[in-house]
């Protein structure tokens, strides 16, 4: 199987399971809850060689995933979402991925499986009504250099590289085109919009007044400039406690904007609001909790998760 066929028969996969878990396309993928109402038990350990495995389901016992809760959120994300493809799919031996086989093997090498679980990760994390309604929020109609598609990642939860791949396939971006942005060093384009050369922040939001109103599914680290003009020189804000503004920002004049840092965990959604000294709302957004499974995963990778029928829902 080539890959051009893996992408069709993952698409449609992908469409189908979104359907069947009652998932909205229009914006960010829950995968967390995707895993929770698959039905499917799910792990979360800590597995030196391993990114995630699939167990199928047999005689007397429920299928399974295992993820390895040491990795980044986007990696357990993108994991998570390659296992549910393998699940999705049907695919009946039971399968371990490993680094080896994303970055030992070529990737026209990878087996059928391989190739349609990946696929369907893709297409799971960033369904096309997605893609076209965050573009929107960017002001963009496709994106124009890098700077877009690491905006756009941001908003869908994936990785810079995945995103540029992905818009290959959603012919948003012509193969050289793609070639020019995954040249493009992530950690440049965080100082070039953070304004900080020296030591960027882990991550970097770039955020209009197209983007008020938006769920943000930020994390500890993260940097968000707020650009609002009229917004004088003194400007306030409401938060959550995690929230801290930059007395001095970088990338913005004082008139221009505001600069937050997320200086810890944020348990609930949360509204953001930047108000002008008179009191008036300027730009306003929600930032979007870690739940407590996903942060299980990732916190406490000593300590398995169980989520499924066997143990009942832990939220
Ligand atoms: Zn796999």
């Amino acid at each position: 199987m080539n890959w051009l066929i893996a992408h069709r028969v993952a698409s449609i996969a992908a469409a189908n399971l979104h359907h069947r878990l009652g998932l909205p396309e229009d914006g960010f993928v829950d995968v967390f809850e995707a895993l929770r109402r698959s039905g499917l038990m799910v792990a979360g350990d800590e597995m030196p060689s391993l990114f995630g495995a699939y167990m199928p389901p047999g005689r007397g016992r429920h299928g399974g995933i295992l993820l390895n809760s040491t990795m980044s959120e986007a990696t357990i994300r993108h994991t998570g979402a390659h296992e549910l493809g393998h699940a999705q799919m049907g695919h009946e031996r039971c399968l371990a991925d490993g680094p080896d086989l994303f970055s030992g093997l070529p990737r026209n090498k990878w087996p059928d499986e391989e190739k349609q679980a990946e696929a369907f990760a893709a297409w799971f994390l960033m369904p096309i009504r997605a893609v076209k309604t965050i573009l929107t929020r960017l002001g963009l109609d496709i994106p124009r250099e890098a700077a877009d598609v690491y905006q756009l990642s941001l908003h869908l939860g994936t990785s810079f590289r995945g995103a540029v791949r992905h818009l290959q396939h959603l012919h948003m971006a012509t193969p050289d085109v793609a070639a020019g942005w995954r040249s493009v060093q992530p950690a440049r384009l965080r100082a070039r919009v953070s304004g900080q050369t020296g030591q960027p922040p882990a991550r970097v939001w770039d955020l209009t007044s197209l983007t008020d109103g938006s769920d943000l599914h930020v994390e500890q680290g993260d940097r968000l400039i707020v650009r609002t003009p009229r917004l004088s020189d003194r400007p306030t804000f409401t938060g959550p406690a995690a929230v801290m503004m930059l007395a001095n920002p970088h990338a913005v004049e004082l008139d221009e904007g505001a600069e937050f840092d997320i200086a810890g965990n944020i348990d609930l959604p949360s509204p953001l609001t930047v108000t002008s000294p008179a009191g008036q709302t300027l730009w306003s957004g929600t930032l979007m909790p870690t739940p407590e499974d996903r942060r299980g995963l990732l916190a406490a990778a000593h300590k398995p998760l169980l989520v499924g029928p066997r143990n009942g829902a832990r939220r």
